[in-house]
């Protein structure tokens, strides 16, 4: 696992970046998230981005108690517990055949949370997993998939990650996501205050 840390000297919000978080989705996520190191580092805060937190592993859902068992998912908590960050964004990558079930209303029946919402050419966003929201090491957790298999996706992933490392507070990223994706965001924002409250988290 490799650590590009990027640190301002002026202050400002922790930010951490996290991809492939199982199985072999590193393989692919790492690719987009060098180029996006490549582009430096933010003018203030820090920034923190694991290309991939492995690259072929056993693939365990993250919304599995057992992930955090894995050793992929106790490198995670320690990313967590260490750096704090105000922004959490963790990028996996799913196969086609996983869209709809990623983004089936039922999803909450099924998996026990909400679908994620696609911003536009397959990439898709929701909350951070319930059990990662109850550690309270983070202020805002996003998770994002992108289809492990389309060039197109990289562009609005890597324009996702700029709004996360150039704004400077998390009323900005929220207010330019808001910009770009009216509709969408509205969505996800209504599915996760539904779900917190459903948590029991305020
Ligand atoms: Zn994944």
């Amino acid at each position: 696992m490799r650590i590009h840390i990027f640190k301002s000297r002026r202050k400002g919000l922790t930010r951490l970046v996290v991809g492939g978080l199982h199985g072999r989705e590193g393989r692919t996520v790492k690719l987009i998230l060098k180029r996006f190191i490549l582009e430096g580092g933010p003018r203030s805060g820090m920034l923190i981005v694991v290309p991939s937190l492995c690259d072929e592993a056993k693939y365990v859902s993250t919304l599995s108690k057992r992930y955090f068992e894995t050793e992929e998912g106790r490198k995670l908590l320690n990313l967590l517990s260490h750096y704090k960050p105000d922004v959490y964004v963790e990028v996996h990558c799913y196969s086609k055949k996983a869209f709809r079930s990623l983004t089936s209303p039922m999803r909450m029946v099924r998996k026990g949370v909400p679908q994620l919402i696609e911003l536009e050419r397959g990439v898709l966003i929701g909350s951070s997993s319930p059990l990662l929201l109850s550690t309270g090491l983070f202020r805002l957790g996003v998770t994002v998939e992108v289809p492990c298999r389309n060039g197109e996706s990289r562009d609005v992933l890597l324009r996702l990650l700029r709004i996360v490392r150039d704004r400077e507070a998390i009323s900005e990223v929220l207010g330019e996501l808001m910009k770009l994706y009216p509709k969408q965001l509205s969505e996800a924002i209504k599915l996760f205050e539904m779900y917190k409250q459903r948590l029991g988290l305020s």
